[in-house]
């Protein structure tokens, strides 16, 4: 097989969940552009079929509804991708939710919050698509952790997304220990700031501290989401076959200062 060749995705199946807008939306389409059939599963279901319209072409982009945080709500949602795109190949777990608060004044409710997307969540999608994976015998799991996980960026409060980040990376290392000899590979992206809505939002409410971000990020500047699409198609093909249970990061050398 040549270097070209091992990046492929023709003829596969992925799910990208949170993949309405953001990182998710360019993640599926790098995923789609190299030959997968890619389901957009979001909670916001009727984003999700404006950006499965938008990336439907050589590929069938198809949406379905998903609140990752609800094991029924995720099992119906593989049961709906593999009868409408066949068995799952990929699955990237991208849904994702930020609360910014000090921690003294953080109520267990939004604690609870963010965990239940960004850790129950990861999950299980990994647990539903995983099971199938298994009796396969093979699939590749993508996790979206954050550099987030291996420092605590300035100047935002965000204790309960920093710690479900870092659980993101440890359950992707678990995972793929408990499923390596049985042909299933999970590893992460750790991305560094990308200019999402997500992004947008906090610094909309708090523009100063664009500055200091930057002042942190060594490349100078803010990610652009398309960037990461080479990484997920990296880790989502057999590009990376000899890779499992890592956490790639890519962050402007946020992390590296
Ligand atoms: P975003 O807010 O733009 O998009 C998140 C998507 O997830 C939305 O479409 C939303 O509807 C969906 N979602 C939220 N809750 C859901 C649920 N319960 N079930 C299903 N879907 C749900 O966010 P983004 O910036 O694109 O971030 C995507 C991922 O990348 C997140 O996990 C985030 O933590 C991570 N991340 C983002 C950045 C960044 O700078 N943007 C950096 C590091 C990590």
């Amino acid at each position: 097989m040549s270097v070209l060749e091992s990046f492929s995705l023709e003829g596969e199946t992925a799910i990208v969940t949170g993949a309405a807008q953001g990182l998710g939306k360019q993640m599926a389409t790098g995923l789609a552009e190299m030959g997968a059939d890619v389901a957009i599963a979001d909670v916001d279901v009727e984003k999700a079929e404006r950006t499965a319209a938008e990336l439907d072409g050589e590929t069938d982009v198809v949406a379905t509804e998903v609140d990752v945080t609800d094991e029924a709500s995720v099992e119906a949602m593989v049961e709906d991708v593999t009868d409408r795109l066949g068995p799952v190949d990929v699955l990237v777990n991208n849904a994702g939710i930020v609360e910014n608060s000090p921690a003294e004044e953080t109520s267990l409710d939004s604690w609870r919050r963010v965990l239940a997307v960004n850790l129950d969540g990861v999950f299980l999608c990994a647990k539903h698509v995983g099971q199938r994976m298994l009796e396969r015998g093979g699939g590749r799991i993508v996790n979206i952790a954050s550099m987030s996980g291996f420092d605590v960026n300035v100047p935002q409060k965000q204790a309960s997304y920093n710690t479900t980040k870092a659980g993101v990376s440890m359950l992707t290392k678990s995972l793929a220990v408990e499923w390596a000899d049985r042909g299933v590979r999970v590893n992460a992206i750790a991305p560094g700031y990308m200019r999402t809505d997500l992004v947008d939002e906090v610094l909309e409410a708090n523009p100063e501290m664009e500055e200091t971000w930057l002042e942190n990020t060594p490349i100078g500047r803010l990610g652009r989401p398309e960037e990461l699409r080479e990484l997920v198609v990296y880790l989502a093909s057999d590009a990376s076959s000899y890779m499992t249970g890592s956490t790639v990061v890519m962050d402007g050398g946020y992390t590296a200062r």
